[in-house]
Order: C-alpha cells, then structure tokens, then sequence
C-alpha cells in the first residue's frame, strides 16, 4: 500500500479498536482549564461574528469529548446567549470514541467528515487531529523521485514522477506531503469564507520549515516501528503549518499564526483560570493545578512545540490570543 492508504487503514483500525489516551495525554486531558479557555475564546469569537444564532459549534477528532464538554460549560456560564444559540457537531469516524463522546456531550450531532456539517456560520475547534490524517513521503533520488509504499510490514521505495512539484531536497531526503490535511483545511477555509466563522488547529510541528520525516508511532506509551503492525499503534505525523496557512490563504481565508501553545494560552488566561479553580482548593490540589497549567505553556514541555493557527473569514477582526 502506499504510505497514505496505509496510514488511513492503522490509524482507523487503531482509533476504532483502542482506547489512544492509553499510550498517550493530550492538552484537555491534562488540565480543564484548556478547554475553558478554548469554550471563552470561541465565545468572544462568537460576539465578534456579529452573535449569528443559529452558529456552528463544531469539534474535529474530539477523543474523549473532554475539550468541548469543558468548554461548553464555561459557555453555559458565562456566555448563554452563544450557549442558546450554538448547535453542537462532533467530526468523528471512531464508533468506540463516538460512544465516549456522546456520554460528555449528549446533545451533539455526529459526522464521518466536515461534508455533512450543516452550512452556516461555524466555529470550529481540532486539537491533535490533522497529525493523524495520512500523509506522502517522496524520497529525492537524482535526477527524480522515489515515493515510500509499505510491503510486507516494511518501508520500500517507487519510483515517481510527483503529481506536482516539490520543493527542493537533498539526494536522500525526505519530502512529506500531508494531502488529506491540505484538502480539509481548503475545505475548512472555504465553508468560512462562504458562511462566516472561524476554526481553531492546535497541533505539534515546526513553525517556518517543512516537518521532512516525520511519521512516527505510539504503541502502549511507547516508540513503535509504524510498520510492524498497522493499527495496534498510533500513526501520526508533525503538521506543516505553513503548507495549511498557504492553503487557507489561497480559498480566501484570512490566517492568524501558527504561534506557539504556551503564550497563547496565557494570553487567553489560563492561569487566572487556574488560579479560580485553585481558590479554596487543597495545597496538594493546588500544586496538582499550577502543574497541569505549566506543562502546558512551558518551552520545553508542550508549550513550544505545540502551534495555534486560526482561519477566519477575512472580514473578521484578529482573534482572541493572536494580537501582537
Ligand atoms: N482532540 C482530542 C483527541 C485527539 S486524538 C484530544 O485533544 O484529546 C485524534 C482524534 O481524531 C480521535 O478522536 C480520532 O478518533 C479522531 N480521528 C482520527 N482520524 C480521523 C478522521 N480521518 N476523521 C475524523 N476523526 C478522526
């Protein structure tokens, strides 16, 4: 198989057979205050676009549906005309993460992809979904191009001639061509500038430079060979953001970032979140909290390497936590 159809069939076996925040914690998991902050962010989105009602609030790969129950109940507090007005839509092809997701959020409305998504105004939230959409991998080999397929649990090389040109690269190196995720974020793009609305990507990989190899593999909280046995690991790959802004410029969308996780979310206010949670909580509870919110922002921790880029219609202002 080639490496993308590949990495579609493990990821779907494995998102349909395991339960992923076993080998590994995403950001809502760690600390609630994420998802707070993300529920006040689309919140003042919202208010931005003009408080349309009905609006889409939608999330792509929700995992547990613990991201958008948190923030859906900060919505309910503090903001409950948008909590009136939002219709609640999950993009999830995993029946076993459907079932988790329907226990937190019982009144959402499930999708295999964003084509069935209603039209309308839409605020749109992915945290550590595009890294799971399958990626190409070209292997320059003057004068031409090898692409990577998988035979018999191992990595081999064809010959190719690219059906669009790619960027210069050493002999021997990698060019990885994340498609799936180029085409969801044009079609992403292209729904907001139709209908208004703006969509939020929270995802790990460079800032500036093209990821090059970056497949990787999580099996039991673990480095596996991504190879060996489709759909026992977790396949994923480092997002090119520059390739996705270039992609959301081009269907007319206007783009803010990648910046990275950490300032954002302490321009969002995370740490007054926490500080609120932490009122009257126990000294160990306490610490428990600071800590969730440090390994969030910290450089050297997800603060860094994670990125936050927003596409909005391009009427609308700078959104929340992007301003200079
Ligand atoms: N956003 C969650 C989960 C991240 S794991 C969190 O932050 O905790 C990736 C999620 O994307 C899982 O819910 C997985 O089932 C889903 N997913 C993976 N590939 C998908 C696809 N092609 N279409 C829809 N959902 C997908």
């Amino acid at each position: 198989m080639r490496l993308d159809a590949f990495m579609a069939a493990a990821n779907a076996r494995y998102y349909a057979t395991h339960d992923p925040f076993k080998d590994f914690v995403t950001a809502p998991e760690i600390s609630q205050a994420f998802g707070e902050v993300l529920g006040a962010w689309a919140a003042v989105g919202w208010a931005a676009m003009g408080h349309p009602a009905p609006v889409i609030l939608a999330e792509a790969g929700p995992g547990r549906g613990t991201l958008m129950a948190d923030a859906c109940r900060l919505i309910g507090r503090v903001a409950p005309d948008f909590a009136a007005a939002a219709h609640l839509h999950c993009i999830e092809t995993s029946p076993k993460l459907r079932a988790v997701q329907a226990t937190r959020l019982p009144r959402a409305t499930w999708h295999d992809s964003l084509d069935t998504v209603p039209p309308g105004p839409l605020i749109l939230l992915a945290n550590e979904f595009l890294d799971a959409l399958p990626i190409r991998q070209f292997v320059r080999r003057s004068p031409g191009w090898t692409e990577r397929w998988v035979v018999d649990g191992a990595p081999v090389e064809r010959p190719v001639v690219p059906d669009a040109p790619l960027p210069p690269a050493a002999d021997g190196e990698i060019v990885e061509i994340g498609e799936a995720a180029l085409a969801w974020t044009t079609a992403v793009a292209s729904r907001l500038v139709a209908h208004g609305g703006m969509a939020l990507i929270i995802d790990y990989g460079p800032a500036e430079s093209a990821p090059g190899d970056s497949l990787q593999a999580i099996q039991g909280g673990h480095p596996a060979n991504p190879f060996a046995a489709p759909g026992a690991a977790d396949l994923t790959a480092h997002v090119d953001f520059q390739a996705i802004a270039t992609a959301a410029c081009a269907a007319g969308a206007a783009v803010f970032g990648p910046i990275p996780q950490g300032p954002f979310l302490v321009r969002l206010g995370l740490f007054q979140r926490i500080d609120r949670l932490a009122r009257g909580a126990p000294a160990a509870q306490v610490a428990a909290l600071i800590a969730a919110g440090q390994r969030l922002v910290e450089p050297d921790r997800m603060g860094r390497l994670f990125k936050v880029l927003a596409i909005c219609h391009p009427l609308l202002p700078v959104p929340a936590g992007f301003e200079e």
